[in-house]
């Protein structure tokens, strides 16, 4: 009891020092970087084929993500001259038939229109130097059908040799299962038909994730990237593992994780489980997951700014939902998004002119956690799918608006037309520009760690629609986030509703501006602000 007595003392007076040597100033302007040491990061996801072209055929590759590092992290986190993200997500970098790269056909090396592995190991290093989590796709539920593990087991089968254990890296059976989606696989000399496992499509065949062999190369593939320099991984659609079956997933989760951190307990893990939430926090026993709840054109962030529900509704929600996950995992980390390569673009249900981006990127980068940034949408790049029913027109060419030769990917249908909202080059000169915007809110997050790390309690303010907030308490460290989500200016006597005093304003971001007198909170709209 003693030393816990003492060791949570010495904890509490490592806070004190840390925050008091924090310098918390007025203006947003001159807001200090407070240096990441955990995994509460700002992450931007790259799909990589649409991002930045180094050699001109078309295709973003690995070199040009290196050549644009300074555009998503310059190494000067108070130069404001970067966006300031200290993550990167990298959409799948192996082998793949398909320009998305979902179905991988080598799990050891960069697919050739991305580059080489020495421009991997060269972009993880640079990472590495910039403070940047360098995160890469990892889809284990099932390869392409032109891996040399399917083609081998095929041949396998057709010649009779059912114990070569390659067959058994796969799904199969001799009949087609009810409930799960089977394809004709080889018939043995026997007549025997083989069918196997494919719920995504015929071209992504299962892997067998209770094959002891399957998870040997598991950990080989894991043991790789990390020596590479990959920081962690984005599991893809962690909810098919085995098919919609969550105990068992979770159980897989759960050695995947103990895997990788006795390789390295740095790692970082995010799963894809795009379910509801009673299913999702599940999983946060294993891993974290996304927030799929607040993202899309119906979730709460859509909700909120379009005045469906009320910022203390939003509010509560959030709490709720960080209770849960904790309740499950004490080490749960919120993972918000608006949008990513599934999904119609923000800026397109979300106008970015009325500044309804801008108040919606404050919701959920300012929610704590490891929010998730989908590259273009500092920029309010637009792309649907449409009539076309394509998602490549969710992955369009990066609007650098200078001479990348970047190209949108195949079977894109998306009218350039629709994209008015600019470029990275003609946002950057302008002041109150989405990609100005969110160098500024990323910067303001990341000067209030609370923000970040805090448990979050929600204010009711319930009274107002589109006014409200949260205090986020870090060990007793109290930052509070206000969000004003509509047009006009709010001045709030902030003694009403908290019992907590707010003696400084850190920051504010958004349309307008905000100021602090006494207990009085004036918020323009489309503004958030930062109170301790
Ligand atoms: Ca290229």
């Amino acid at each position: 009891m003693k030393n816990q007595f003492i060791s949570s003392l010495l904890f509490t007076l490592a806070v004190l020092v840390f925050f008091s040597g924090c310098e918390y100033r007025v203006s947003d302007k001159n807001l200090k970087h407070i240096e990441v040491t955990d995994n509460n990061r700002t992450f931007y996801e790259i799909f990589v084929g649409a991002f930045s072209d180094s050699n001109k055929d078309g295709t973003g590759d690995l070199r040009g993500i290196i050549n644009r590092l300074d555009y998503l992290n310059n190494g000067k986190p108070d130069s404001g001259k970067s966006l300031g993200i200290e993550g990167i997500w990298l959409t799948p970098i192996m082998p793949s038939p398909s320009y998305h790269k979902y179905d991988v056909i080598d799990y050891y090396r960069i697919d050739s229109k991305f580059g080489t592995m020495a421009d991997f190991e060269e972009l993880a290093a640079q990472c590495n130097k910039r403070g940047i989590k360098l995160i890469i796709d990892l889809v284990l539920n099932h390869t392409s059908s032109q891996n040399q593990w399917f083609l081998d087991a095929k041949s396998s089968v057709k010649q009779g040799n059912l114990d070569d254990p390659i067959v058994k890296y796969y799904v199969l059976e001799t009949e087609r299962i009810s409930g799960r989606t089977w394809y004709e696989f080889e018939k043995s000399p026997d007549g025997r038909q083989y069918y196997y496992e494919g719920n995504f499509s015929p071209q992504m065949p299962e892997l067998d994730l209770d094959n002891p062999d399957v998870r040997r190369e598991i950990i080989n593939i894991v043991k790789f990237w990390l020596d590479k320099g990959a920081g962690g991984f984005r599991l893809d659609a962690v909810s098919y593992i085995y098919f919609k079956e969550d105990f068992r997933n979770i159980q897989f989760l759960k050695w995947f994780n103990d895997e990788c951190v006795k390789i390295n307990n740095d790692v970082y893990i995010v799963a894809e489980n795009w379910s509801g939430v009673m299913s999702v926090q599940n999983y946060y026993e294993a891993v974290n997951c996304f927030d799929f709840v607040m993202s899309g054109a119906s979730g709460d962030i859509y909700n909120t700014v379009t005045g469906i529900s009320n910022v203390t509704e939003f509010a509560q929600r959030l709490a709720l939902y960080q209770k849960q996950v904790m309740t499950i995992n004490p080490h749960a980390v919120l993972h918000p998004f608006i949008t990513n390569h599934d999904m119609d673009r923000a800026a397109g249900f979300l106008p970015v002119s009325d500044y309804i981006m801008h108040i919606a990127a404050n919701l959920y980068i300012l929610s704590g956690g490891s929010p998730f940034i989908y590259y273009g949408e500092e920029i309010g790049m637009k792309g649907s799918r449409g009539s076309a029913n394509t998602d490549a027109n969710r992955r369009l060419a990066m609007l650098w608006g200078d001479n990348d030769t970047v190209k949108d990917p195949e079977g894109a249908s998306y009218d350039s037309a629709n994209q008015t909202n600019g470029t990275v080059k003609s946002q950057l000169s302008k002041n109150d520009s989405l990609l100005n915007h969110y160098k500024k809110l990323i910067r303001l997050r990341n000067a209030n760690p609370e923000i970040a790390r805090g448990i979050i309690e929600p204010l009711n303010f319930s009274q107002y629609t589109t006014f409200g907030g949260f205090i986020s308490d870090y060990n007793g460290s109290k930052a509070a986030v206000f969000h004003n989500t509509g047009a006009n200016e709010v001045n709030i006597d902030l003694s009403l509703y908290t019992d907590v005093n707010f003696f400084v304003l850190r920051g504010f971001a958004g349309a307008g501006s905000a100021s602090l007198v006494k207990n009085i909170l004036t918020l323009s709209g489309y503004t958030s602000a930062v109170l301790k």
